[in-house]
């Protein structure tokens, strides 16, 4: 199977350009293999979740050690 990059659609095998919008097909396997292999957004989501609660508990402990020690 083939599928249109822009359109979505699928077709085929021997089809090389879509009919409606005459862009070249992307083999159906190779596509969805990148789409696998493609990290999700919530990963980094997570990721910056956790990174920003690093930075405010730093800047927790800096405040009180800074507040103890004068
Ligand atoms: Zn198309």
């Amino acid at each position: 199977m083939k599928i249109c990059p822009l359109c979505k659609v699928k077709f085929e095998d021997d089809a090389d350009f879509c009919p409606v919008c005459k862009a070249q097909l992307d083999d159906l396997k190779v596509v969805e293999k990148a789409e696998k292999g493609k990290i999700p957004k919530s990963f980094w989501v997570s990721i910056l979740a956790v990174f920003a609660f690093i930075v405010f508990m730093i800047l927790l402990y800096s405040f009180f050690y800074s507040k103890i020690h004068g």
